[in-house]
């Protein structure tokens, strides 16, 4: 069987763990000159600077089924965040994990007493309510759920729509309340963590566990149909079955119209002089000019250096010299005055998918385009590792199923 798939990130490199686990061989065509896709760091002087700022949440069920987090040397986050507001410094937080946040909580002006016990039971119910129930929910804004469950404005403004703009990377909170609840309850659930060495020995490590896959670099698929995979330079590269693991729109003829919009955000390194704020805390700006959110990158071996990673959500349509100068700018009156020297600037156009109907979960069979093309991606079922996992797990699913048959 020639099984061939169209991109190795998180979603392709699933679908072929699960295709070799089946005794198949397939190939992967990668149009960039490694696996990851948006899970990207670059390593400098024993810095790991991801390619954006993302975390994996550990209670995530597909998470834990292909990853060995003790190899990822997970560096965890508090649960909580640090929000700036009047140069002051406030607390959010859960106090059952993390015992020191109770009486900054207790005495955060930011929420209002019903605002605190509403956080505490909201938790508490959905780390009961199981994953298949919440994608049933009704779709609404997150922004009108907050609203409809009675939290006020003031924690709606000082915490969920900074937490949540960084999460989803969009300021309005128009996102699905289905994914509000998904990610609260992981964050419930379980650690956020980044690898030691940066979010892509997350791939790494999906990569090592592939052993009878071909991966071809630096090649870019251009289209794809029923006889195979064509790429411009070579012969037709004949497939018994594809599962393209991107956006698929622009490869197969007739999807023009079901392109995918996607959720922009910029990333930027500073290093600092001095630790102006505490380690594994997420720092939030609400109300902020242009940063979202900012927290201190933990080296990967120790070193004296401080590097600080602010993310912006929305640029404003500032260029990209006027974009540092105010960013620099709001860090002075946010953190204090200093050195802010940039260390990396990155701006992922891309970096999460626009979706109206978010699934936890589909049936496998619905994965299949053509007698012979399936999908995968994150943008199939919602825009998280978990997601890009589950897809390529089903997309790999629906062929062997459709192989099975065919006999
Ligand atoms: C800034 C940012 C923050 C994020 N934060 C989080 C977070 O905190 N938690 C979380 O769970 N998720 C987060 N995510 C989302 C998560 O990274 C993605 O859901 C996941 O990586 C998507 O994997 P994928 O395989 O579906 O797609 P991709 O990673 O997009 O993989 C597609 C692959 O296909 C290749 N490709 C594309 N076109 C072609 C072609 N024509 N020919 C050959 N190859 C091709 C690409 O190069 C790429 O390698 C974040 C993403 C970004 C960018």
């Amino acid at each position: 069987m020639k099984i061939n798939i169209v991109g190795a990130g998180i979603s392709g490199l699933v679908a072929a763990i699960q295709l070799e686990k089946a005794g198949f061989k397939p190939h992967i065509f990668e149009t960039s000159t490694a696996a990851g896709g948006r899970v990207k760091t670059e390593v400098d002087q024993g810095i790991a600077y991801d390619h954006g700022f993302q975390v994996l949440l550990e209670a995530y069920p597909l998470a834990q089924k292909y990853l060995d987090y003790p190899a990822l040397e997970l560096q965890a986050f508090f649960p909580g965040a640090l929000v700036f507001k009047d140069n002051k410094r406030y607390t959010f937080g859960d106090p059952l994990r993390h015992p020191g946040f109770l009486w900054p909580i207790m005495t955060n002006p930011l929420a209002t007493l019903s605002d605190k016990i509403k956080v505490f039971l909201l938790s508490q119910r959905l780390k009961k309510t199981p994953i298949s129930e919440i994608f049933k929910l009704k779709e609404q804004s997150t922004l009108s759920y907050l609203q409809e469950k009675g939290f006020s404005s003031k924690i709606i403004e000082h915490f969920f729509r900074p937490f949540f703009s960084g999460i989803f990377l969009e300021t309005s909170l128009e996102t699905s309340s289905r994914m509000f609840e998904f990610v609260f309850k992981m964050f419930a659930e379980g650690k956020a963590s980044v690898p030691k060495r940066g979010i892509q020995a997350i791939s790494q490590q999906l990569l090592e566990q592939l052993k009878q896959t071909k991966i071809h670099y630096n090649t870019s698929v251009q289209k794809v149909d029923d006889k195979g995979i064509h790429v411009e330079g070579l012969p037709l590269i004949e497939s018994d079955y594809t599962i393209i693991a991107t956006q698929a729109a622009q490869l197969v003829s007739g999807l023009k119209s079901q392109e995918t919009t996607w959720k922009s955000c910029h990333c930027f390194y500073f290093e600092v002089p001095e630790k102006q704020i505490k380690n594994s805390i997420i720092g939030l700006v609400p109300g902020g000019k242009l940063i979202n959110n900012l927290h201190l990158v933990q080296p990967i071996e120790k070193s004296k250096t401080n590097i600080l990673s602010v993310t912006v959500v929305e640029a404003k349509g500032l260029s990209e010299k006027a974009l540092l100068q105010e960013v620099i700018e709001e860090l002075q009156t946010i953190i204090g005055p200093g050195e802010y020297t940039l260390k990396k600037h990155f701006h992922i156009p891309k970096a999460l998918p626009h979706l109206t109907n978010i699934q936890y979960e589909i049936d496998a069979s619905e994965t299949q385009l053509t007698e012979s093309i399936f999908l995968a991606g994150d943008l199939l079922l919602n825009g998280s590792l978990n997601a890009a996992m589950r897809s390529g797990e089903l997309a790999a699913e629906a062929v062997m199923s459709k192989i099975d048959s065919n006999m």
